[in-house]
């Protein structure tokens, strides 16, 4: 008999000793299905990224016609391929003035990439600014600006001239000087837990890169396209970066990327060197409709309104022993438990009792709770009774 669990240990890279080994056949609406029609509420979106739900029918035309009409043709930048210049023109529609440049990548990592090459190109300086527990990225400059010295220790020596600075601690502002090339932050962490910025703190930052010339850089792949409640999360914070990354839900389920500038800004990576960043797959058309289906929906079916409500729906069902806290915004929610023991529990538990959730990186203690904007009320009530089940069993574990 053939073996999927043997096989993808066997041959497929591992990136840890307990992956979550759930077998997927077909996926639709907020539930996962496996071989022999198990069904798994999803309470992890992919990581963030299946804000429209699994199996969108606009999402699956948008890329059957695509399909059919070109995949591949060039690499980024040369041809005028109608599906990014559309998504690119929807996209800047709805962001801050400033922000009416987009460069399409392949992913959040590659989108990070080019923002710190566009500070350092831009300013003629080196010097970057990251937050302690930021994740954005596992490629060489992205894993420069992770604030977890357990993994910049293991693969060092990384990027020079990256100066780490607490999230939320306003010393930042004396770090952030002349010599700053930018300052990359998450509007709200979520690796680290789903921990938002103090009142000001964001304001402090735009404040010390008007004063110093840096360029400030808002990371919103986790945090964009309505998961918090508002298209993206720098709304509700009325702070406007000079530049924007966006991937995961930008590509509605297919892998995309993006940092976004003004013009004048993003400009300096074509002359002087010209090609300043060169990207094969970077906006392939495929994906840029897949993108551009999916934001459509979330915009036509008016998802992003209903977010808030629902994230208040689990936070007044989640009462339990066990949790000590439910914090977060929207839909990107970490629950909290008594000690790591009992989260990593859940975790491996959950698909018994019918649902899916995960880890955070940085944030031992916390369980995720990030599902489809699409959600249903009911499904909502279903997934708590599934959560508050496990965690009576997680009890006496
Ligand atoms: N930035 C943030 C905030 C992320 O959460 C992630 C992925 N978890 C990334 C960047 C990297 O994105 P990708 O995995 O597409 O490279």
């Amino acid at each position: 008999m053939y073996s999927y669990k043997e096989f993808f240990l066997r041959y497929l890279g591992q990136t840890s000793p307990e992956p979550l080994l759930i077998q997927v056949e077909r996926a639709e609406g907020v539930f996962l299905y496996g071989p022999a029609g198990e069904r798994y509420l999803d309470l992890v979106s992919g990581v963030s990224v299946s804000n429209t739900g699994h199996a969108n029918p606009r999402i699956i035309d948008a890329v059957r016609r695509q399909a059919e009409a070109y995949l591949h043709i060039m690499v980024y930048g040369e041809f005028i391929q109608s599906p990014q210049v559309r998504y690119a023109e929807l996209l800047v529609s709805l962001l801050p003035e400033n922000l009416n440049c987009i460069y399409f990548v392949n992913s959040g990592s590659e989108a990070v990439e080019g923002a710190i090459k566009l500070t350092r190109r831009h300013t003629g300086r080196t010097e970057v600014v990251y937050f302690s527990n930021a994740y954005h990225g596992s490629t060489y400059g992205a894993l420069s600006v992770q604030g977890s010295d357990l993994f910049r220790s293991a693969f060092g020596p990384l990027l020079p001239d990256t100066v780490m600075a607490g999230f939320n601690d306003r010393s930042v502002a004396g770090m952030i000087t002349e010599k700053t090339a930018g300052v990359i932050v998450e509007p709200i962490q979520a690796e680290a837990g789903v921990i938002l910025p103090d009142p000001g703190f964001l304001q402090l930052l735009r404040e010390r890169c008007d004063e110093t010339g840096a360029l400030l850089i808002f990371d919103e792949c986790q945090t964009g396209f309505g998961r918090t409640g508002t298209m993206f999360a720098m709304e509700r914070y009325e702070v406007v970066p000079d530049i924007l990354i966006l991937a995961k839900a930008l590509g509605g389920g297919m892998p995309l990327g993006s940092f976004i500038a003004s013009g004048s800004i993003m400009k300096s990576l074509s002359f002087n060197p010209a090609l300043g960043h060169i990207t094969t797959f970077g906006g392939h058309p495929v994906c840029c409709a897949a993108g551009m289906a999916s934001l459509q929906t979330l915009m036509e079916e008016e998802l992003v309104a209903g977010v808030v409500s629902k994230g208040q729906r689990f936070r007044s069902r989640l009462r339990h022993d066990l949790i000590t806290e439910v914090r977060g915004e929207g839909l990107l929610l970490a629950v909290r438990l008594r000690d790591a023991g009992k989260a990593r529990y859940v975790v491996s538990n959950a698909p018994r009792y019918g649902f899916v959730t995960d880890y955070f990186l940085f944030c031992p203690d916390s369980f995720r709770i990030a599902p489809p904007l699409s959600i249903t009320n009911d499904e909502i009530d279903e997934a708590c009774n599934m959560i508050i089940q496990l965690l009576d069993e997680a009890v006496k574990a």
